[in-house]
């Protein structure tokens, strides 16, 4: 089998994963993967921002964690990249985080839907109580396809986020997903598959069936990402993830170096 690259890794700098680098990249030599990339959820301009990310004066750590795990593990292809979350106006920020590092690639994520609200934290989950599915899908949305038309990311991390908890709204959001992979295509980035949906209330990969064919039909490219917050965790449920892509038409997906793309079969 020639799996396609783990693009979607944390590290315990981001303060919820366990185990280090190195213990990853075992994992996937185990699992015989030739590539895999961290990103692990990077900085925000004012530390402590939330307790789920690394701290700027932690960013020189977690390079050179990563940079063991190549010296260690110098057969597999291990790619340096950072999870960025995007919300408008950190724009100088995320451009700042970019040329500090060789980075391979970068995936923008929307977690937060206002400043204070990540919509995937399930200890805020009594604020999607308070809302409407719909205003809170639409939000994220906006939000996500303007972090696509950012061109500041490579790859847009698990798309249909707002499903984690299964609360969806009653109308139609294919408008939603369209106007986003519009703009995918036209600044062409790519979406990731990412398995860790199966693992939550969604039991479904990010993102849907039905949004992997739209993004297919709109030349929208794939990457491929267990969103491991632990070792045992890297190219979890990838063979389901294949699956869906060539359920949806795909032949081959994206690998990135020093931000640049070049496409290879799945
Ligand atoms: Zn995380
Ligand atoms: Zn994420």
């Amino acid at each position: 089998m020639n799996w396609p690259a783990d693009y979607h890794m944390h590290t315990p700098l981001c303060r919820h994963a366990k185990g280090e680098p190195v213990e990853y990249a075992a994992h996937a030599v185990a699992l015989g993967l030739t590539e895999i990339g961290f990103s692990d959820h990077s900085p925000m301009r004012q530390d402590n921002y939330d307790e789920w990310r690394m701290n700027f004066d932690k960013l020189a750590e977690y390079v050179e964690k990563v940079n063991q795990a190549r010296r260690d593990f110098p057969n597999l292809t291990i790619k340096l990249a950072l999870e960025v979350d995007y919300l408008p106006g950190q724009e100088p920020w995320i451009r700042e985080l970019a040329a500090l590092y060789d980075w391979d690639y970068f995936i923008g994520s929307v977690h937060y839907v206002s400043d204070s609200w990540a919509i995937d934290n399930p200890d805020k989950l009594s604020e999607w109580k308070q809302r409407d599915p719909f205003e809170v899908w639409s939000v994220y949305f906006d939000w996500l396809t303007r972090a696509a038309e950012s061109r500041l990311f490579e790859i847009i991390g698990h798309a249909d986020l707002p499903k984690k908890f299964g609360i969806y709204p009653k109308q139609n959001c294919t408008p939603l997903f369209v106007r986003f992979l519009e703009a995918a295509a036209r600044s062409g980035v790519a979406i990731e598959l990412n398995t860790a949906g199966l693992r939550k209330d969604c039991r479904e990969i990010y993102p849907s069936p039905k949004f992997v064919r739209l993004a297919n039909e709109h030349g929208v490219p794939i990457t491929f990402g267990s969103d491991a917050h632990a070792p045992g965790e890297v190219g979890l449920n990838f063979t389901e993830a294949i699956s869906l892509a060539k359920n949806c038409g795909y032949r081959d997906c994206c690998r990135f170096t020093r931000r640049l793309r070049e496409m290879v079969p799945i």
